[in-house]
């Protein structure tokens, strides 16, 4: 479906030729010749980007503006305003006021194309309404709490020699409250893998005139650049390669000489935009990760541990691992520690032998809380003997030292049957069934350990046949 953008024009002939452009560049045109009928359409047909122009007839394109952004309806669509007239002041106010550019008639329709391309591939979904990006205080970082975020980190790629006077001059004022280092094309591109990613680059004219605007493919294609917002400096003889610049990733162009509080307002935007995009992104992995994690131990989950199961068997089918061992650890007599000491006293030694588990085991090891006070640990490629004495030494930290609970040791002794079942080779059942035999041996198992008189490791049949 073709996007739709409303152009708001009082000037008829102004609006046939956007419209004209529009639709030659295959977008839907909806058009308004006053404010009053732009904010209708705006709620009625919901346009995917509004074209304003400043002079109406009922209110000025600034106040449009401020009304659209404060509507549910209009306040994330993206915005562009232009003006006949070269006013600085309504350029400020109208970036200040959440416009997503500001351009100066006659338009430069290559440029307003580009603009319009890559404000309608910005993924607004995911994006706070305007009103949670508000720009205040003196260093423009507001501190709204979805979107406080740390201080941002802006790595300027420049060339020293040619660009001390347009950009790096600049920088102190333009970047004064954030983290800013200034480094070679080469030198970014050849960051290790790690390296904390700055939130902003921001790409001087001359490491474009040296390397054209393939230095932004370039850094959008390795991983510590990759998430960073781009922002290129064009200098006069440049002008022609904006569109080009948004075309290709770049999500704001600047001109030299550089007016410092536009640019402020425009990187700002981007930067709390994206700093309240990383936050979702956290706030989702968390989630993730809580869904897979059990609340008292901190453990992974029966689910994450299927997942897992899974992931080996699919390795032992095309031969990515040659082996497996699954662990089943049951505690011993554990309701006793409930009765004798309640069930809170139960919980803290249920997490202390989390800890004392996943001490004893290797970081690639899977340990998963299974039910109650069952374990059970997963050592992809683990050969039986090495299997077998992991369990051992389990069962011994288990038992070693006393269990502290509420700043005194509990009396009884903390001991744990373990039931092993191995695989060796590829699995002769479907992927989805394997986790069930695993279990199901290693369950045998731990039952003839329980029987056998508990605190013990007992290998299942299968291994051993
Ligand atoms: P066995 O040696 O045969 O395994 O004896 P057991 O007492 O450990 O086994 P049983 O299956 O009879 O009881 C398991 C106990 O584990 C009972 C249950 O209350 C306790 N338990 C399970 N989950 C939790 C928990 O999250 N917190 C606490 N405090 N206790 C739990
Ligand atoms: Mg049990
Ligand atoms: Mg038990």
């Amino acid at each position: 479906m073709s996007r739709r953008i409303l152009v708001v024009d009082d000037l008829s002939i102004n609006r046939a030729i956007l419209r004209a452009t529009l639709r030659a560049a295959c977008y839907d045109c909806l058009t308004a010749d006053h404010g009053q009928k732009a904010l209708d359409l705006a709620r009625e047909c919901r346009p995917d980007l509004i074209l304003l122009d400043y002079c109406l007839p009922d209110m000025t394109g600034l106040e449009l503006c401020r009304i659209l952004r404060a509507d549910p309806a209009s306040c994330d669509t993206p915005i562009v305003l232009f003006s006949a007239r070269a006013d600085r002041a309504q350029r400020l106010q109208a970036l200040g006021a959440g416009a997503d550019d500001f351009l100066q008639k006659p338009l430069d329709t290559g440029f307003l194309l580009g603009r319009i391309r890559s404000l309608l591939r910005i993924n607004r979904t995911h994006s706070p309404p305007f009103a949670l990006c508000a720009l205040s205080g003196p260093s423009g970082m507001a501190e709204q709490p979805a979107t406080a975020a740390p201080v941002a980190r802006v790595d300027m790629i420049c060339e020293p020699e040619s660009d001390a006077d347009g950009l790096i001059a600049a920088a102190p004022r333009l970047f004064d409250a954030m983290i800013c280092r200034t480094l070679s094309l080469s030198d970014s591109l050849l960051q290790p893998e790690g390296t904390p990613a700055p939130d902003l680059l921001v790409v001087s004219p001359a490491v474009l005139a040296r390397n054209g605007v393939q230095a932004l493919a370039d850094l959008q294609s390795r991983s510590v650049t990759r998430q960073s917002e781009i922002c290129v400096v064009l200098s006069h003889a440049q002008q022609s390669l904006g569109a080009m610049a948004l075309d290709l990733g770049a999500r704001e162009v600047l001109r030299l000489p550089l007016d410092i509080e536009d640019a402020r307002l425009r990187l700002l935007a981007i930067l709390k935009r994206k700093a309240w995009r990383d936050a979702q992104a956290r706030a989702m992995e968390d989630q993730l990760d809580m869904a897979l994690r059990d609340p008292l131990t901190g453990l992974n989950n029966r689910r994450y541990l299927s997942g897992e199961i899974l992931r080996v068997a699919q390795d032992l089918q095309r031969g990515a691992l040659t082996g497996c061992a699954l662990l089943l650890v049951d505690l011993d007599h554990f309701k006793a520690v409930n009765d004798r000491y309640g069930h809170n006293t139960g919980d803290d030694v249920l997490i202390e032998v989390a800890q004392r588990m996943r001490a004893s085991l290797r970081a690639s090891d899977i340990i998963a809380r299974y039910g109650g006070e069952e374990f059970v640990i997963l050592l992809p490629q683990t050969p039986l003997g090495e299997a077998r004495s992991i369990a051992q030494r389990l069962c011994n930290t288990l038992d070693q030292a006393p269990y502290r609970v509420g700043g005194r040791d509990i009396g009884q002794r903390i001991t744990a049957s373990v039931g092993i079942a191995m695989q060796s080779g590829p699995v002769d059942t479907a992927p989805d069934g394997f986790g069930r035999m695993m279990i199901d041996q290693a369950d045998k198992a731990l039952q003839s350990a329980k029987t056998g008189g508990r605190n013990r490791v007992v290998i299942a049949q299968a291994a051993l046949a």
